[in-house]
């Protein structure tokens, strides 16, 4: 576990991310009232909850607001300087067209290699790199997902003490598998990502598959013949080569205690290979970690996600790979990404994943806006292009060098854009499907997001959180914004805890309190 770092500032703070920037954002737990006096010599006309903004200067009515360097929205009145900029002053910004974009128009300058740096890790047949040893017992349909929890608690009293090298079994529930409309277009979505999930590192290969019998997603549909490494590897016997499926609906099975004994039966086999599993020591290029928000305030692109932006660059320096996410909190920087694209190929995947997100909203008469929550708002993100601009610095500033469609399996290192809604499990679950075998996570309203397959680190905004939540914590990056750590420094303390979780050296607060969020697979198609 990590202990977090908190201390208290009280002079008139605030931080502005942008030269060009006219607000800025006021820092001080609980905010700073009326009549408060900032460093520059302002003075707040209106009292300003923290994180929200102040305005720097007067802003004449349809004047663009600055945050970030861009416009955020463009006064709806006059708005005078020390005024609280709050969203309803502010009209927001059609999204970029994605017709005329900037492609691959930005070469960043190469980073040096960040050499010497390993962890811990469980190396499997297919090249790949656990950080956690677990059973996944993969399911093809709700229907059986009573049962299988049933055998799983039996396997974990039972069967686990016996296997003391192998961490956790655990179930891959999901509401797919039948009532849906398996043929349309979108339904390949939700079946690969649970096909790619139960390929997850950390389940070391060794799948095996519950499924009732007649259901729409058949086993040999979900994890049809070649789709699993070890399976090839092990042996040419033909019988040891079947995909390992427990059908309840089987013919065998009188009762109840039979299936669950055939579950378990089939668990131990399974059990046994992965005890024999052991560390070894692995370059940090190994790691292939997933970072996403959640709970965002107007902290999360000042403090947190620029820390994270710093250690996505120092992960993709050791030759790592690194994926960033969520959709609706990119759309609006696309022109950003499209110009960091390493080739033109990479810059049109991207637009060709935008392009498909945005007819996917608009089938629900919605855009990208629909993303903001009120805690948000709150939080003083007044609209979704502030919370993007404060989201995106999460991909730190190396070239992206792939894109992934949804529930794709990641097979390179590097930047990656896994394209995914912003739906915290959602886009977890993604994550997970890709390969992720460590997750980062920042929030500044705070969640207890935890999930059963990998560690989550997650990332306090503010110190105000990090105070109240300090046992589900993992990182304060409101240091930053109090002023007694650099964006550098908090890069620098992930990094090294990334390691130390990898290495199952250290736990992280979720994994401690067992924090798990259900698998939440996205399904753009019908259910019938
Ligand atoms: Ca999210």
């Amino acid at each position: 576990m990590v202990e977090t770092r908190t201390t208290t500032i009280t002079a008139p703070h605030t931080i502005r991310m942008n030269a060009l920037d006219n607000v800025a954002i006021v820092a001080n737990d609980g905010g700073l009232a009326a009549g408060t006096v900032l460093a520059s010599g302002l003075v707040l006309v209106d009292r300003v909850p923290q994180g929200h903004k102040v305005a720097l200067a007067d802003l004449p009515t349809g004047a663009p607001v600055l945050r970030y360097g861009i416009p955020i929205g463009h006064a709806v009145r006059a708005i005078p300087a020390g005024s609280w900029v709050h969203e309803r002053l502010l009209a927001m910004p059609d999204a970029r067209g994605l017709d005329d974009l900037p492609m691959a128009t930005v070469a960043p300058a190469p980073q040096p290699p960040l050499e010497g740096y390993t962890f811990e890790g469980y190396r499997n047949a297919d090249g790949s790199v656990g950080t956690r040893n677990i059973l996944a017992i993969t399911q093809t349909v709700q229907c059986v997902a009573g049962v299988t929890d049933f055998a799983v608690q039996r396997i974990k009293a039972e069967l686990l003490p016996g296997f003391p090298n192998v961490d956790d079994v655990v179930a891959l529930e999901h509401s797919y598998g039948c009532g849906v409309a398996i043929d349309a277009p979108g339904a390949e979505i939700p079946i690969r990502t649970l096909r790619n999930i139960s390929l997850n590192p950390n389940f070391g290969g060794e799948v095996m598959v519950v499924s009732l019998g007649c259901e729409k997603l058949q086993p040999e549909r979900l994890m049809p013949a070649g789709s699993i490494p070890l399976i090839d590897q092990r042996n040419t016997d033909s019988a040891a080569n079947a995909l390992d499926v427990v059908c309840l609906q089987d013919d065998a099975h009188v009762g109840f205690m039979s299936m669950v004994e055939s579950i378990m039966r089939q668990a131990t086999g399974h059990l046994t290979r992965l005890n024999t599993r052991q560390r070894v020591t692995v370059p940090a290029s190994e790691l292939v970690v997933g970072v996403q928000c959640g709970g965002s305030d107007a902290f999360s692109g000042a403090t947190a996600n620029p820390a994270v932006g710093f250690c996505t660059d120092l992960l993709v320096r050791a030759g790592a790979s690194v994926m960033f996410s969520e959709t609706t909190e990119v759309r609006d920087g696309i022109d950003q990404l499209t110009s960091r694209a390493s080739t033109p190929e990479v810059a049109r995947a991207m637009v060709r994943e935008m392009a498909w997100y945005d007819a996917y909203l608009q089938l629900g008469k919605v855009d990208r806006s629909a993303n903001t929550t009120p805690g948000n708002k709150q939080g003083g993100l007044s609209n979704i292009v502030e919370k993007a601009m404060g989201s995106i610095v999460k991909s730190g500033s190396a070239p992206i060098t792939g894109v992934l469609a949804p529930g794709e399996k990641l097979t390179q290192k590097g930047l990656t854009y896994a394209a995914t809604p912003a739906s915290d499990f959602i886009c977890g679950t993604l994550q997970l499907a890709a390969g992720m075998n460590l997750h980062v996570f920042t929030t500044g309203r705070g969640t207890p997001y935890g999930l059963a397959a990998v560690p989550v680190i997650k990332v306090a905004t503010r110190t105000d959180l990090a105070r109240r939540w300090h046992d589900l914590m993992d990182v304060n990056a409101g240091t930053i914004a109090d002023g007694t750590a650099t964006i550098e420094g908090v890069g620098w303390e992930l990094f090294r805890l990334m390691l130390e979780v990898a290495s199952g050296r250290r736990k992280t607060w979720a994994e401690h309190w067992k924090l798990h969020n259900a698998l939440v697979l996205f399904n753009p198609a019908p259910v019938t």
